[in-house]
């Protein structure tokens, strides 16, 4: 393995509850190359899940976060301007199919569709990524793996993946987990103890379930985790669960005094 993607290694085993048998089927299409599209809401673990699975196959990992103002040059490389004149700097997605990484582009969706093409030719059998400004054609290492996240709450038609997009991926679904589990995480994460942990998660089932009535997104295992934090730091309870579960949810003075009823009604 180059030196170049050694830094990329993940060194220490991240903590990953399995929620149904995603492990072995991740496991099965690596062993394949499949291109793999993780879906779920944000902060339900798929980050978590690929850092894992990274580590597991000993494989380096190298993740960008995507957002609409990404050119695909900041994907493939670009030439730069030093003392000695122009070079030309491999991007994240470059780095990774030329040395062997899993290239894990969150929340692809948010870039822009000409710069979601240039994942095209990596994802069929020919395994190439074309460095059009250089004159180059990779060849993707065979270690090399795709995988890309994918909100399916947030689309609107505007802004979707294209059907030529989707369709090169094997998908796996992910939501936040069952609360015996979602409780197992939390305790895990932070320092609050099962009960604490579990009462958290009952919260946040409620919150869930307005989801589309009057909530875009339900509370995510992450905030669940902020709020342990700040509960284990010795912050009240109730100021706690307002400020990492409820504002960052909604502006609507209706339905945050709703959530900080519940937030009373388990603490
Ligand atoms: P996403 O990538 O889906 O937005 P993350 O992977 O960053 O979300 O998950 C947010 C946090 O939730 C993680 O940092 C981790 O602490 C926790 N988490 C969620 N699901 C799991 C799980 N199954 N096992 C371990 N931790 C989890």
């Amino acid at each position: 393995m180059s030196d170049v993607i050694k830094q990329y290694l993940v060194k220490d085993e991240p903590y990953y509850r399995p929620v149904a048998d995603e492990v072995a089927l991740y496991e099965a299409a690596y062993s394949v190359r499949m291109p793999m599209m993780l879906k779920g809401p944000t902060g339900c673990g798929k980050t978590r899940f690929v850092e894992y699975m990274a580590w597991k196959l000993g494989k380096p990992l190298i993740t960008v976060a995507c957002n609409e103002d990404m050119t695909a040059s900041d994907l493939v490389g670009r030439f730069l301007l030093d003392a000695q004149g122009t070079h030309w700097q491999d991007g994240p997605l470059t780095t990774a199919a030329r040395h062997g990484a899993i290239c894990y582009l969150d929340e692809v969706v948010e870039a822009r569709q000409d710069t979601t093409v240039v994942i095209h030719p990596l994802t069929d059998n020919r395994r190439v990524l074309p460095l059009e400004k250089k004159g180059e054609l990779v060849n993707a290492h065979p270690d090399f793996q795709l995988v890309i996240s994918y909100n399916p709450g947030y689309q609107s038609l505007m802004k979707d993946l294209k059907q030529s997009t989707k369709q090169r991926f094997g998908a796996l679904d992910f939501n936040y987990p069952e609360s015996k589990i979602e409780t197992e995480i939390v305790s895990h994460e932070t320092e609050v103890d099962p009960a604490t942990a579990g009462k958290l998660v009952s919260i946040a089932e409620r919150a869930r379930n307005l989801k589309g009535h009057g909530l875009d997104e339900g509370i995510s295992t992450r905030m669940l985790i902020y709020a342990g934090n700040l509960i284990a730091k010795g912050v009240n309870v109730h100021a706690a669960c307002r400020m990492a579960l409820v504002r960052p949810i909604t502006d609507d003075p209706d339905m945050r005094d709703a959530l900080d009823a519940a937030v009373v009604t388990f603490f």
